[in-house]
């Protein structure tokens, strides 16, 4: 499993940018949407993604891979971000 550091969401079947860290797989969390290799392609855009997001209320992507006691806040913790 692996982690999206724009949200801090662990289970990812794939890693976000490949292997090597700079593979981007395109892929979407399930948790944040975010395309991997699209708008966090940059440290701006890895941020201002995040805060659109928070910004609107923190919604999941795919609802179907929330897990019960889910806290944006402990998510959040995983990435160093408060
Ligand atoms: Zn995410």
């Amino acid at each position: 499993m692996y982690i999206c550091h724009v949200c801090g969401f662990n289970k990812l079947d794939e890693p976000p940018w490949g292997d090597d860290g700079k593979t981007a797989s395109f892929s979407i969390c399930s948790c944040c949407g975010v395309e991997f290799g699209y708008e966090d392609a940059t440290e701006k855009g890895l941020i201002n993604y995040r805060d659109k997001w928070l910004n609107n209320g923190a919604k999941w992507f795919n609802e179907s891979k929330r897990p019960e006691s889910w806290d944006v806040q402990e998510q959040l913790k995983r990435i160093n971000f408060r």
